[in-house]
């Protein structure tokens, strides 16, 4: 794979679905190190506290090590805390500890509790060049979704190729109204992904073509596989990208990458 495109202007993409075990974490990491194979500059933020995006991407994440919590509530800068991921030289993140579930909570008394996230990133980007930021969600649409869906301008939606696929998805779309309205109205539903399609079952083939009706426009033309190498890559500390490149979960994620660096170059100019 070759080099890919660069943005006219750094994009920023919210990973959300309240439904857990979509593929959430699974697409934010392997598109960031997609996108970083292909040259460009990444950061991923890990905004649940799970920490499974820093894992992932080889971060060690046990409490105390500083990361987004201190960024929400603490204000401090995102550049004193994000790490260089050994996946790349190029893709830094934002690690997230179970300190981040005391967030919810800590975001609700201070104030603008809904743009700490939006202004850390404003700050960042005066100062640094970032082409690509992904935001991994908790699955909730809580304080910490609300600030990523107030910083963000793309919605990114993986959807899982499964029974009830599309259940949630339309309380997130009018979740996602109300924050156009009120808080955000740069934000938009730019893409699908999705995941764990299975070739061999009808059901994968019935729900794609669903999400295509509804979506066609969002939905990347690469469906994500389900793979075991896929799976397996994060207990290693590692993506699908370096862990078995070959893979056709790899692969499908460096496709997925390139068909969203091609298609940010295609939208220049519109709108
Ligand atoms: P979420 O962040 O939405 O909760 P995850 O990305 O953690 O979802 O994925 C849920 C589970 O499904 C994880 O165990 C993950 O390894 C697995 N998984 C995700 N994508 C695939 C795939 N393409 N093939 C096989 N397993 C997958
Ligand atoms: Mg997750």
């Amino acid at each position: 794979t070759g080099p890919l495109p660069l943005p006219e202007r750094t994009r920023v993409f919210v990973i959300a679905n309240q439904k857990g075990g979509v593929g959430k974490t699974t697409t934010a990491v392997n598109l960031a190190a997609g996108l970083a194979n292909g040259g460009l500059r990444v950061l991923v933020i890990d905004l649940d506290p799970q920490g499974n995006a820093s894992t992932a991407l080889g971060i060690d994440h046990n409490a105390g090590v500083p990361g987004t919590y201190e960024v929400l509530i603490d204000g401090e800068p995102i550049e004193q805390h994000v790490q260089q991921s050994p996946e790349a030289d190029n893709l830094w993140v934002l690690p997230a500890t179970i300190d981040l579930a005391g967030a919810e909570i800590g975001l609700v008394d201070i104030p603008g509790r809904e743009s700490r996230l939006l202004r850390a990133l404003d700050r960042l980007l005066q100062r640094h060049r970032v082409d690509y930021i992904f935001i991994d969600c908790p699955p909730s649409l809580g304080l910490l979704t609300l600030n990523a869906l107030v910083a963000a301008e793309e919605l990114l939606v993986p959807i899982q190729c499964e029974y009830y696929a599309l259940e949630g998805v339309s309380q997130l779309l009018r979740t996602i109204d109300l924050v156009k309205g009120s808080m955000n109205d740069r934000l938009r539903l730019s893409t699908i992904v999705l995941t764990m399609y299975d070739a061999r079952t009808r059901l994968s083939a019935q729900v794609a073509h669903e999400v295509r009706t509804h979506f066609g426009a969002e939905t990347l033309r690469t469906a994500i596989p389900r793979s075991v190498r896929v799976s397996e890559a994060p207990s290693y500390g590692r993506t699908v990208i370096t862990y078995d490149q070959a893979s056709a979960g790899s692969q499908a994620y460096l496709a997925a990458a390139s068909e969203i660096a091609q298609r940010g170059v295609a939208a220049k100019g519109q709108s």
